[in-house]
């Protein structure tokens, strides 16, 4: 039976409540599969940098660089600033593991309301950030502290190589999907990087997908009065960053969408990660919606080889959605997180 190494990070806040979901589902999948999941638990987390001054050990990326992947629950906590969390514990981990693509799908699901009043049965996208480089840099810095000629820098950096993975990535994407691919832009006011990013895009196109380019601010207004129009979005860091959340809102709710951080070259583990943070609001009350998680576990399942169990998990926690009133309070219900899993869990399991 083939063995999957998977690297756990279950982080602060619900992070904890939700991968238990994941793992759950994941070895009902497996045993109807014929594969196992073996995992090593990393108490990586906002707890340990208040407790021992960083998020993870100095030697935690080579711990982990061997796993076939990396489940990743949420980081982040009140008290400790969110670029802690973000430079001490997941940038690193993109940026050295070269997950480049940041894959985010936004399906309607049937029995999760969403807040657009139009029809939006049909809205199945997926937003392809580029996910190590572009605006979020730590070059620039601030001059003048204080005085009335206080000023801060912020650069940003685009490699021909860096766009052009990602680029090449969303464009096959599309060629699988429906064929259709919108590349996020904002050549009118940013006028090096941008149309840098423009130029390569066009230069990638290829026969089969029809690709067309949007300025950021109308495309984020049309993603929320025609969401079904699209089919793959590509996005630079910060723009994909904003579209995905937007995106995943009109969708029906950040409890819901899940994230992967794909090497597609496959040197290193990828991460996949539900989009919602840490939640403190509700940590350990049991309530948390797993679905984001499980969705996750399910994008890890087609990175590792096992398609077809990615589409069954999928399938069933779509089925309990549409097709009972068992949610988590967050989607207008009154399970707790354990009661809507053994309900997905049970759809996994053969009759009888
Ligand atoms: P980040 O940690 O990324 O900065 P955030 O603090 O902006 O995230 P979240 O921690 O995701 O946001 O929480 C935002 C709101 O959504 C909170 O009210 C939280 O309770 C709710 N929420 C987030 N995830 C879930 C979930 N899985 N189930 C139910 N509610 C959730
Ligand atoms: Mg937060």
């Amino acid at each position: 039976m083939r063995t999957h190494r998977i690297a756990l990070i279950p982080g602060d806040g619900i992070g904890a409540e939700v991968l238990p979901a994941a793992t759950a589902v994941l070895h009902a999948a497996g045993r109807r599969h014929g594969f196992t999941l073996a995992y090593d638990s990393f108490d990586w987390s906002c707890e340990r940098y208040l407790r021992e001054g960083a998020m993870m050990p100095a030697d935690g990326l080579e711990r982990i660089r061997h796993h076939d992947a990396i489940l990743l629950g949420a980081v982040g906590w009140p008290g400790v600033p969110d670029h802690v969390s973000l430079w001490g514990l997941l940038i690193p981990i993109r940026r050295t593991f070269r997950q480049y693509v940041n894959l985010r799908p936004i399906t309607v699901l049937d029995g999760v309301p969403g807040p657009l009043r139009t029809a939006t049965a049909d809205v199945d996208l997926v937003v392809v950030r580029e996910n190590v480089e572009g605006e979020y840099s730590e070059i620039g810095g601030r001059l003048n502290r204080g005085f009335p000629e206080e000023m801060a820098v912020q650069e940003s950096v685009f490699t021909r190589a860096g766009v052009t993975r990602v680029v090449d990535y969303a464009f096959d994407l599309a060629a699988r999907r429906r064929g259709v691919l919108t590349s996020a832009t904002k050549s009118n006011g940013i006028i090096h990087t941008m149309p840098f990013w423009d130029e390569i895009v066009a230069e990638r196109a290829r026969l089969g997908v029809t690709w067309s380019q949007e300025h950021i601010d109308a495309l984020a207004a049309k993603l929320v009065l025609h969401p079904e129009r699209f089919d793959v979005i590509v996005a630079s860091n910060l723009f994909g960053d904003i579209l995905s959340d937007l995106a995943a809102a009109v969708a029906g709710g950040i409890g819901v969408a899940p994230a992967a951080n794909l090497n597609p070259e496959r040197e290193f583990p990828s991460m996949f990660e539900p989009v919602h943070g840490s939640a403190p609001d509700i940590a350990g009350t049991g309530v948390a919606n797993p679905v984001g998680a499980i969705w996750s576990a399910a994008m890890m399942l087609d990175h590792l080889g096992h398609p077809e169990a990615g589409d069954e998990v999928r399938a069933a926690f779509r089925a309990v959605l549409a097709g009972t009133a068992i949610r988590t309070p967050d989607l207008g219900g009154r399970a707790t997180t354990g009661e809507f899993t053994r309900e997905v869990v049970q759809r996994l399991e053969p009759a009888g």
